[in-house]
């Protein structure tokens, strides 16, 4: 018998094989049919910009930009890339050779969701451009409106709770979901357990590691974890699953926990018997591609709700990233817009009224598309929350 050679084109020092396993998993790759939007053409590229063999240039970068980190080629690839710290490293490798534009959005998104009083002016134009009545209003000029739903009033965190139990709020989940803080104290009350918010924290240093900004994503990580101190709080949840997995790779010996799947596990170990106040409503929990590395039982979401008599449990038939992540809401919209169509379609089709999930970015995409193709009466939702106004 003939000895075939087999030979790989080795890509060092990823380990890439070029087998192509992971290209049916990718979103982008899925949208868009072209190799450059694939974990392996983007190996290619980083590759070749690495090795001088290609220009940084825009045409180069925009396919490094355009993923959005839901690592699905990382956990289907045979030969162990670490796409992650690949993928960041050449996000920071290159920031400066990036279109203007792009460092500008970049640097003003970090700065509006991280500096206190930049958010308190954008916590206030929101909170007055929040009424049914601007509706039309918002849609022609404040398109940023989009992304909320219209509650006519803001909520507000509550101030006087005191507690062992640490509530990290994140960057943009203290602008848009408030109320998933006062959620988890008002669970963990019901359960006997006091927690309270913690103030003075920036943003877990997810925001800018993904986006090209190492340096600053450590800045705000190390400040982050010195307010996660271990002499004031017993443990510290955080309830976007986004910020979850950046803390679990960074927390550096602090007991911190998501605080969906803290609530779920509160939930279960209490014997007590739940009553629900909502009944006969249709509701799709969609699971965001950061549920495995922050530590989330899915199941165990789904088995909780599924108590719930009356409630018609619904999960998307499509297993993708909804494609807001790393900044590709703000970047690459029609990106965005593009890949969570399925799951639009599949709210259409089966009349869901409440979406419920437990990533800030993924509600914000839920939210955006919902609003754009003007579907009435569906509610995007932290489960947490949804959890605390239906638990009698
Ligand atoms: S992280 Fe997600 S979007 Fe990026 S290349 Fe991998 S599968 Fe595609
Ligand atoms: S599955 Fe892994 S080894 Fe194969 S092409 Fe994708 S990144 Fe490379």
């Amino acid at each position: 018998m003939k000895n075939i050679k087999t030979s790989y084109r080795m890509l060092d020092p990823d380990n890439c094989a070029m087998c192509g396993m992971c290209l049916n998993h990718c979103p982008t790759y899925k949208i868009n049919n072209n190799e450059s939007e694939s974990p392996r053409g983007r190996i290619s590229i980083i590759h070749g910009l690495n090795n001088s063999l290609l220009e940084p240039s825009e045409s180069a970068l925009k396919h490094i930009n355009s993923c959005t980190l839901c690592m699905a080629c990382e956990t289907n690839c045979p030969a162990n890339v670490d796409f992650y710290k690949l993928m960041t490293e050449a996000r920071n490798k290159y920031f400066t050779e990036q279109k203007i534009s792009f460092k500008f959005k970049t640097i003003l998104v970090s700065l509006i969701l991280t500096k206190k009083y930049i958010k308190k002016i954008i916590v206030l134009i929101i909170s007055i451009l929040n009424k049914k009545s601007l509706e039309k209003i918002n849609k022609k000029l404040f398109k940023f409106m989009n992304y909320t739903q219209i509650q006519n009033t803001y909520t507000n965190l509550h101030g006087e709770s005191q507690g062992s139990v640490g509530i990290f709020t994140g960057c943009a989940s203290s602008i848009f979901q408030n109320e998933v803080a006062n959620s988890c104290i008002n669970i963990l009350k019901k359960n006997n357990i006091n927690s309270e918010v913690i103030k003075n924290i920036e943003c877990c240093g997810s925001l800018d590691y993904n986006s090209g900004r190492i340096k600053e994503g450590i800045k705000h990580n190390n400040a982050a974890m010195k307010e996660f101190r271990k002499d004031k709080y017993q443990k510290i949840i955080g309830y976007a699953s986004g910020c979850s997995t950046f803390i679990n790779k960074n927390k550096k010996n602090t007991e911190y926990q998501d605080a969906t799947s803290y609530v779920l596990e509160i939930l279960s170990k209490n014997k007590k018997k739940y009553n629900f106040k909502i009944k006969n409503k249709n509701i799709c929990v969609h699971m965001p591609c950061t549920t495995k590395s922050a530590e989330i039982d899915f199941s165990k979401l789904i088995e909780v709700l599924n108590k719930i008599p009356g409630l018609k449990v619904f999960t998307f038939t499509d297993n993708y990233c909804c494609g807001a992540g790393a900044q590709n809401l703000i970047h690459n919209n029609k990106n965005s817009k593009n890949i969570i169509k399925p799951k639009i379609e599949f709210i259409k089709t089966n009349k869901i009224e409440f979406v419920l999930t437990y990533n800030i970015g993924c509600s914000l995409n839920f939210i955006n598309s919902i609003n754009l193709d003007n579907i009435k009466k569906v509610h995007v939702m932290h489960p947490i929350t949804f959890l605390d106004e239906n638990l009698v």
